[in-house]
């Protein structure tokens, strides 16, 4: 039986995140993954700046490969069924959309280490102080990166559908049609209860609408609403509103999984449930995790069976929950003041205190170094 230090289980942008720091640092890694890349993953392909900062990769980088990376510089947001939106403008690139399948294919390449497409983690053993893992790999560590279905995670959680967002969409060239979306603004519908939104966003000649909601209920009924709006307000092309063919996808909020960590193994990405409950961004949180999981294990200087399960499941807030603490009737009103509304996505969607609060701790550390 072959044995490596590290295996991945996943090559999602939380496990090729963490491969990727795993590599550099020199640990024996490989990752597993059940799909072939080029893969297609149900998401907006929204980003925001954390991403490049958390992976080290300028965007003039990125398109040098000849890959999509839209600039993104405002919102235009409404609630529904309120028909005038508000636009909201910022003074330089606020985030960046791109294809998954592209984007998703170029981190795992990226990553500089050992690959195997096309084989899902099956079968998980605790024997001694390794796992063995589909009967003929063994690690000492064992990083579950396999997203909503990992089979790490669900070997260290219960089944539960708590915090779970239910979420369907479509994306497809634009080729010709008419269409009134402006890449430079991605566009999003707020329900009416503010449990979910629906998204227009536009990477260069392709197009991107969905729905998510924070509860399965009436998500028939909201994705109804939500399409007949687009129907008569957007001008987007025709083959995008069949819904009944759109992708369906779910994936869970942070705060609702018990265990992030045990011992030699640690979750990442979706499979620790770690998106921002808010704005449902979660590729951020998954590069976050995965580079915070690949210095929790270079911490251990090599001794991987002793890597601190607890001071990584601290690090990455998993069980920290946020929300919104506005009475909803409020909200919506708030949701049409364009001032209120710029704060809301400076404050959940582009997270704007925890970048503040990030340099505010490398200054501090700064510092203290040169004292
Ligand atoms: C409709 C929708 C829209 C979204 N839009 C956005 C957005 O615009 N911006 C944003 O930041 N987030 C968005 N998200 C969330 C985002 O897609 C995820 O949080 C992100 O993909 C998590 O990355 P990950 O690497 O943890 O998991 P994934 O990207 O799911 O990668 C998991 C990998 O594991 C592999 N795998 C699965 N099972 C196994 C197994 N048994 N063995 C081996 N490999 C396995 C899969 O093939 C896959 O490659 C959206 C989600 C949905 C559903």
């Amino acid at each position: 039986m072959r044995h490596v230090d590290v295996v991945v289980a996943g090559g999602g942008p939380a496990g090729s995140t963490c491969a990727w720091a795993l590599g550099r640092a020199g640990a024996n890694v490989l990752v597993l993954d059940g799909a072939r890349f080029p893969r297609d993953k149900v998401c907006a392909g929204w980003i925001t700046p954390r991403v490049l900062e958390v992976l080290g990769l300028t965007p003039e980088e990125y398109r040098a490969s000849g890959l999509v990376m839209q600039d993104m510089t405002g919102f235009r947001t409404s609630v529904l069924p309120n028909r005038r939106p508000v636009s909201t403008r910022y003074e330089s690139i606020v985030s960046y959309g791109v294809r998954r399948c592209e984007f998703d294919r170029y981190l795992l390449r990226r990553a500089g280490v050992e690959v195997v497409e096309g084989t899902a983690v099956s079968t998980l053993r605790r024997v001694a102080d390794r796992w063995i893992i589909n009967e003929h790999v063994s690690a000492t560590l064992l990083v579950g990166a396999g997203g909503q279905f990992c089979p790490v995670a669900r070997h260290l959680n219960p089944p539960s559908r708590d915090g779970l967002v239910i979420a369907r969409e479509i994306e497809l060239p634009i080729d010709g049609d008419r269409c009134s979306i402006d890449g430079s603004v991605p566009e999003l519908y707020f329900c009416h209860d503010l449990n979910g939104y629906g998204w227009c966003v536009r990477k260069g000649n392709f197009l991107n609408v969905g729905f998510g909601r924070r509860t399965g209920h009436e998500f028939q009924t909201h994705v109804r609403g939500f399409v007949q709006w687009l129907k008569v307000s957007r001008t987007v092309p025709e083959r995008v509103l069949d819904w009944t063919h759109w992708r369906g996808h779910a994936y869970r909020l942070r705060g609702a999984t018990p265990h992030v960590a045990g011992e030699g193994v640690l979750l990442i990405g979706d499979a620790a449930g770690l998106a921002w409950p808010e704005s449902g961004e979660g590729i951020a949180p998954a590069v976050e995790s995965g580079a915070i999981a690949a210095r929790t294990i270079v911490a251990s200087g090599g001794h991987f069976a002793s890597v601190d399960a607890l001071a990584y499941a601290n690090s990455i807030g998993a069980t920290a929950k946020t929300g919104l603490s506005v009475p909803m009737p409020l909200a919506r009103t708030l949701m049409r003041v364009p001032p209120l509304v710029r704060y809301a996505l400076d404050r959940w969607f582009l997270r704007v205190s925890d970048h503040r609060e990030r340099a505010r701790a490398l200054l501090w550390e700064k510092q203290n170094a040169s004292m």
